[in-house]
């Protein structure tokens, strides 16, 4: 198969649908649901995302954190299996080293080589809003880190120090960008700084993080190629979809809504309302985005897969 920097190098632009597994397991057809309505927009990927979304922290007697994890959205691998299985799709299943040990890493990517699952998204994982991002002892702390650990399995390196053939088909994996910086960064250019790293370290294209205003986008793209990164950038995209997201997506994702579209959602009375001026909102966005020339767009289709659709059918 054609990995993902491949898959997109023509000249129209592409599609990808960011799903999360359900939560508990419960159930795959949640799944199948969305992509049912999404796949006839021929999807070039479709992301699973990957969650340790509930973090309870204690300090011990040394000052150190222990961590314990609740909740967790099981099935990155199995949902990105079965979906791989049911439409034929490239499937990029998210890693995360938030909540994971390199053991249980390796164990996950043991399991993708297996299933022929080769495209990845490298990240850290979200940080705690209570107490930020805290690694547990041995755990990767930067999204660098898992990268590493990746490119040595696929020279056939193990954690235990053992030795075998390098893979057949090595992992190739894209990694995450923020045009309005992420949230830990002291400034733009040190964001861009460690985000050079990802790529030198093998990253084939960034995924932004949702923006709703375009012109931050093609700022941060101007600055990444003035650092001299040269991978494709793909555009996240995100329709507001409920009055609640208005204080909800600045607060979690650290990201603008501009003016002119949280005016308009004041004025709206419901959520079906929000849905409506999302989806313009979302169409305005990737029509602006397809002019200037993005190689795929990226949907977080996560409370807004109508959304998103509709989107999709306006653009597609
Ligand atoms: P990193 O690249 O490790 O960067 C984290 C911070 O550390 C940044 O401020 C960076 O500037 C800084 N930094 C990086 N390297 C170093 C270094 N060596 N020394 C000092 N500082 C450094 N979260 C999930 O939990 N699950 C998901 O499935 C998921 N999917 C996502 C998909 C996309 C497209 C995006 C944009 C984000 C996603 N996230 C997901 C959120 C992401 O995990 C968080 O934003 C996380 O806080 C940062 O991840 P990262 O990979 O960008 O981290």
């Amino acid at each position: 198969i054609d990995h993902i920097n491949q898959a997109i190098e023509n000249k129209t632009t592409h599609f990808s649908f960011e799903l999360l597994p359900p939560r508990k397991g419960n159930s795959i057809y949640k799944v199948f649901n969305t992509i049912d309505m999404l796949k006839e927009f021929d999807p070039k990927y479709i992301n699973i995302t990957s969650h340790c979304d509930e973090v309870i922290f204690s300090e011990s007697a040394n000052g150190t954190f222990q961590k314990k994890l609740t909740n967790k959205r099981p099935g990155t691998v199995a949902v990105a299996a079965a979906i791989k299985n049911k439409y034929k799709l490239t499937v990029v299943p998210h890693v995360i080293c938030q909540g994971f040990t390199p053991e249980e890493t390796e164990n996950a990517l043991i399991d993708l080589n297996f299933l022929g699952i080769t495209d990845l998204l490298l990240l850290r994982g979200d940080s705690s809003p209570r107490h930020g991002f805290i690694p547990i002892e041995g755990e990767h702390k930067y999204a660098i880190d898992l990268i590493n650990q990746v490119n040595q399995i696929n020279k056939g390196e193990y954690l235990d120090g053992t030795q075998t053939e390098a893979f057949d088909s090595p992992f190739s994996f894209g990694v995450a960008g923020y045009p309005e910086k992420h949230e830990e960064a002291p400034n733009l250019d040190s964001d861009i700084y460690h985000l050079k790293k990802k790529v030198d370290a093998g990253a084939d294209y960034i995924v932004t993080q949702m923006f709703f205003d375009n012109q931050k986008f093609f700022e941060f793209e101007k600055k990444i190629r003035e650092a001299g990164i040269t991978v494709p950038l793909i555009p996240g995209i995100k329709p507001i979809s409920a009055l609640s997201q208005l204080n909800l997506l600045p607060q979690v994702f650290k990201v603008d809504i501009p003016e002119a579209l949280a005016a308009e959602v004041r004025k709206c009375k419901t959520n079906e309302q929000v849905k409506e001026l999302g989806t313009e909102w979302g169409i305005h966005q990737s029509k602006e985005l397809i002019k200037h020339g993005v190689p795929s767009l990226h949907f977080y289709t996560l409370m807004a897969s109508n959304c998103v659709r509709d989107i999709a059918k306006a653009i597609y």
